[in-house]
């Protein structure tokens, strides 16, 4: 998945998906500068761990291009935040020998364990 390119009118180069001002180097591939990464989790719009994922790409209004679940353990104090739900179910089928192969399975299986996706739009 690519973050998609917004060009720069005058300059013609890319430039942030969000502010369309901050020039966007090759090395970058969310689509958004570091400025606008910190303002949108600063307004709450955001996880960190969005903003700062290496595998964030973005759609031309910014918006992340990230799948993003969230694991709780109702029995337990655990929470944390999953970007590749096949990497966590295979994991989680191979550990405990189960074979989930979606959310819906999976939270049917595990009483004390929800999985939920998380919209980050
Ligand atoms: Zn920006």
């Amino acid at each position: 998945m690519e973050s998609h390119k917004t060009i720069h009118n005058t300059y013609k180069y890319l430039v942030c998906n969000i502010c369309q001002e901050e020039e966007i180097f090759s090395t970058n591939k969310s689509g958004v500068c570091t400025m606008c990464k910190e303002n949108r989790v600063q307004d709450k719009i955001w996880y960190e761990m969005i903003a700062y994922n290496e595998n964030l790409r973005t759609d031309e209004n910014g918006c992340p291009l990230l799948e993003l679940y969230k694991y709780e353990e109702t029995d337990d104090d655990v929470i944390f935040f999953i970007t590749d739900l096949k990497e966590f179910l295979e994991d989680h089928n191979e550990c405990m020998e189960t074979n989930y192969q979606s959310i819906k399975e999976f939270n049917k299986g595990e009483p004390h364990r929800i999985l939920t996706q998380i919209n980050l739009n």
